[in-house]
Order: structure tokens, then C-alpha cells, then sequence
């Protein structure tokens, strides 16, 4: 249904639908599925759960390519170390990642959902293996309704073994991107772990099992925000998992060899009404009652329905990839104002990442004055003043800084003027500075310190000097 600009999202709760053959008391059995559509989603399934599980093992310049090391304060991301001021930059990242989001979804629906959703891959997987120890949706169903036995407990306990395999693997995995992954999985299978890290590793585990094991489509349906409001991205050119209701119904079975004249005199559509999209939604809903917010775009029905339609010897896509444009038999655009929108909006915070990254300098200084006095006066008669200088080395490797003084006549410096800093490191120590009060012109003159490496990269800062 077409509504202004926007396409009207039904909530299947709001009206009343055929009951869904897809669940069982709630529990939702969905049938496997194999065609072009799955063949993608499986491979992007691999190469997503291959970037994830090797990207902690990198190691960059004799470290850990990627480390987010909270306890230390200091994200390692190949040659960048970003420090807590540095936050801006994974500001700009979860930006660009939330406009790449819009873009995809004006263009392309809930394909993020469907296709590399983290929660949609790891359930997907699980299902798999679901099917391989206890069978098809079918047997799965069976099972599920007999008495205890041997082979029941057998299946189910080899079942939710592996699961638990496979989440305390994604969560050491995981917790290996904030904390030396070698490291992490030596202290764990030697069980010489400390109480903090094992928490987090039975903590994202049993995440993973509830998630993917327990709660699958509950989490798209009743606690993602993104299903809710993913209908305002949406135009009437954005590709969209459609039934073609025009050519679908009515909907019912018939036999195979009878023509379309014959099905169509009698008021049938090239829907058989076999319900095979139905079983094979992880969702557990039926396409054809229309778009619903908790369709994730997986194409399962696509590839069930083009199956049943080579059977039958009918037309491919009664469900399909399309738009409402499409559907209402005009060719869809491209290129349109939202789409530009996005891009252009994107495409600008990208250009300000990457200048913001280029012109990022390998140091970092802060400059705070001892509260504890004002100025103090030496036995000379001159005036000391103390700060602290934090120098911050944020490369990867051993830097030697260089201090300069500007705008101030100073008579002597306590405190080191040349310092080594190791790379991701940082040093804090006092600096006293004074100077001959008949060269000061007011109680307050603003003067700049000036922290160099070997390469001139230059930070400045501006402070005070304070007199009588
Ligand atoms: S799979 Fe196709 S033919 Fe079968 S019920 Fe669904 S839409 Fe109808
Ligand atoms: S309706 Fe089709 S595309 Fe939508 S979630 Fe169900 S199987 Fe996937």
C-alpha cells in the first residue's frame, strides 16, 4: 500500500492474519532453503564471521592490529594510537557508519538486516546447526513433541553443546578486541584467568547463546529500534521484499498440469497457496499479508517461492527484490533526492574523517598550573612559576620531544627541556619556570610552550605566567 512518498509498514499484530503454520506453541521451526539468495547470504555469512574472528590476530608493527584497550585508555588501530581526546575520531566512525546504514536502506531496504546483521548471521548459524543434530523442520517438530528418551536428550544436549561451543568462541573472540586476544585464550584453556576477564567472557557467551539460540527473532521484532523506524527511509523506488498480489491471487492449491486459462476461470492467481514462504521466514510471517516492520529483507521466501514456480512451471519473482514502482509497472529511479541526500551528507563526513585523520599530529599536550601557589619568589628575587607538562607519544613508535618557551623572557627552566617518550606512552612532570620580575609588564602575561619531535610535528599551547 502506497502512502504519500512513504510505503505504509503493516504491524501484523494490528490485523488479523491466517495463523502462521511456521510456529509450533510460539516456537517458531523454520524450514531450510537453498538457492541464489541463501548461496549470497552464506557466503557473506563466512567472509563476515572470517574478518571477525582473524582481524584480533593482526598484528601491526610487532602489535596487536586492533586493540581498544580500555583498561590502559589507548585504542590501537594499526599505526594510530587514539587516546580519550581523541574520541572525535570514533564519533566521526559511528557517523559515517549510520549515514553507509541510511544510504544502503534507501537504496536497498533492510539488506544490512538480512544480510550482515550480526544477530541475523549468528541465528542463521545456530539454525544450521539446529538442522544438522536434530533434522529438518519436520523432524524438528517431532522431537519437540515426544516424551524424553536417550536419543531426545542426546540430541538436544550435543545441540546446545555446540552452542555453547560457538558462543564462548565469538565471545573470546570478542573480549580479544579489548584485551591481547593471544593472551586471553592462553589464560582461558589454561583456566589461569583473572575473575574480571572470565566475567566477560561468560557474560558475552551467554549473550551469544540467548541471542542467537533462545531469542532469534524476538530481538528484530521486539527490541531492535532500527525495524521501527526503517520505514521512514523508505520511498517508493527503495527494493523491498514484495509479493505480487496482482499476480498471486487468489491463492490455492490446483493441480500441476492445469493451464492458466483453467486456473485463472476459476479464480486462482499463481499463488498455490503452499505456504512454503511462510516456513522458511526466520521471522515467522506471511509476505503476502504486505510489507511488515518484521520482515528483515532475507529473500528466504524469494528463493522458497521461485523454487515452488520452476515446479509448477510458472514465472519466477511472485516474491521478489522490487519497489512499489515497480510493482505499480513504472521503472524505478536511482537516482533521487534521498539517495543524493545521503550520499552528498556522507560523502562529506567522510572528506572531514579523513582530513581530520591526515592533519592528526603524533602528540598530544596538556599544560595545568600548580594550584597549589600562584608564583613563589627564589632567594634571588625573581619569580618561579610550576606547571605540569603531560606529553602523550601518539604513534607506535619511541619519539624524543624537544621543549621551546615563547613570549616570555625566562631566566632559567627546572625540569627537562629533551624527553624520550615510548610509543603509545605518555610521561607527566613538573616544569618551573622563572623569570626576572623587571621583564614582566603586568601581574598576568600569556606566554606558549611549544612540545617538537625529530619529524617538527609541533604542539603549542598557551599559559599564563603569573606575578606580583
Ligand atoms: S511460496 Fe509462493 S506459491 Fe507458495 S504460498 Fe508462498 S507465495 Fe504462494
Ligand atoms: S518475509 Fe521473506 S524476506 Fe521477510 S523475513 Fe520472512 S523470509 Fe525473510
Amino acid at each position: 500500500m502506497i502512502v504519500g512518498e512513504q510505503i505504509k509498514v503493516v504491524d501484523i499484530t494490528d490485523k488479523p492474519v491466517t495463523i502462521n503454520p511456521n510456529s509450533q506453541s510460539g516456537k517458531i521451526y523454520v524450514r531450510s532453503v537453498l538457492g541464489p539468495i541463501e548461496t549470497i547470504r552464506r557466503y557473506i555469512g563466512f567472509v563476515f564471521l572470517g574478518i571477525f574472528a582473524l582481524l584480533p590476530w593482526v598484528k601491526y608493527q610487532g602489535h596487536q592490529a586492533i586493540l581498544l584497550d580500555f583498561a590502559a585508555q589507548r585504542f590501537h588501530l594499526f599505526g594510530l594510537t587514539l587516546w580519550p581526546q581523541d574520541l572525535m575520531i570514533f564519533a566521526w566512525i559511528f557517523i559515517i557508519g549510520a549515514f553507509a546504514l541510511f544510504f544502503a536502506t534507501v537504496v536497498l531496504g533492510r539488506v544490512w538486516c538480512g544480510f550482515t546483521c550480526p544477530q541475523t548471521v549468528f541465528t542463521f548459524l545456530f539454525v544450521w546447526i539446529e538442522e544438522r543434530i536434530e533434522g529438518t523442520r519436520n523432524k524438528r517438530i517431532h522431537l519437540d513433541k515426544q516424551d524424553i528418551s536417550l536419543n531426545k536428550a542426546g540430541k538436544k544436549i550435543t545441540k546446545h553443546g555446540l552452542w555453547w561451543l560457538v558462543s564462548l568462541l565469538t565471545s573470546l573472540t570478542f573480549v580479544g578486541y579489548f584485551t591481547p586476544v593471544d593472551k586471553l585464550f592462553v589464560e582461558f584453556l589454561s583456566l589461569d584467568i583473572s575473575a574480571l576477564s572470565f566475567g566477560f567472557v561468560l557474560f558475552f557467551a551467554a549473550c551469544t547463546y540467548a541471542n542467537a539460540g533462545w531469542m532469534r527473532e524476538l530481538m528484530c521484532t521486539h527490541i531492535c529500534p532500527y525495524s521501527r523506524f526503517q520505514s521512514s527511509m523508505f520511498d517508493n523506488d527503495t527494493l523491498t521484499v514484495t509479493y505480487d498480489r496482482a499476480r498471486g491471487e487468489g491463492r490455492g492449491p490446483r493441480p500441476r498440469k492445469m493451464s492458466q486459462l483453467e486456473y485463472n476461470q476459476k479464480g486462482l492467481g499463481d499463488c498455490i497457496d503452499c505456504q512454503l514462504c511462510v516456513q522458511v521466514c526466520p521471522t515467522g510471517i506471511d509476505i503476502r499479508n504486505g510489507l511488515q516492520y518484521e520482515c528483515i529483507n532475507c529473500g528466504k521466501c524469494i528463493d522458497a517461492c521461485n523454487d515452488v514456480m520452476t515446479k509448477m512451471g510458472y514465472r519466477h519473482n511472485l516474491i521478489s527484490y522490487t519497489s512499489q514502482t515497480e510493482i505499480a509497472g513504472k521503472k524505478s529511479k536511482l537516482i533521487r533526492p534521498k539517495v543524493i541526500g545521503y550520499f552528498v551528507v556522507l560523502m562529506v563526513i567522510l572528506s572531514a574523517m579523513v582530513i581530520d585523520i591526515s592533519t592528526r599530529k603524533p602528540l598530544d599536550i596538556d599544560l595545568i598550573r600548580d594550584r597549589a601557589s600562584l608564583y613563589k619568589e627564589t632567594i634571588d628575587g625573581d619569580l618561579e612559576n610550576v606547571y605540569t607538562l603531560v606529553i602523550r607519544n601518539k604513534s607506535q613508535k619511541q619519539q624524543s620531544f624537544h621543549i621551546d618557551i615563547e613570549g616570555l623572557a625566562v631566566k632559567e627552566i627546572i625540569g627537562k627541556r629533551q624527553v624520550s617518550v615510548a610509543g603509545s606512552e605518555l610521561v607527566s612532570y613538573p616544569i618551573s619556570i622563572i623569570v626576572d620580575p623587571s621583564s614582566l609588564s603586568s601581574s598576568v602575561t600569556q606566554f606558549n610552550i611549544s612540545v617538537s619531535n625529530d619529524d617538527s610535528d609541533t604542539v603549542t599551547e598557551q599559559i599564563t605566567f603569573l606575578s606580583y
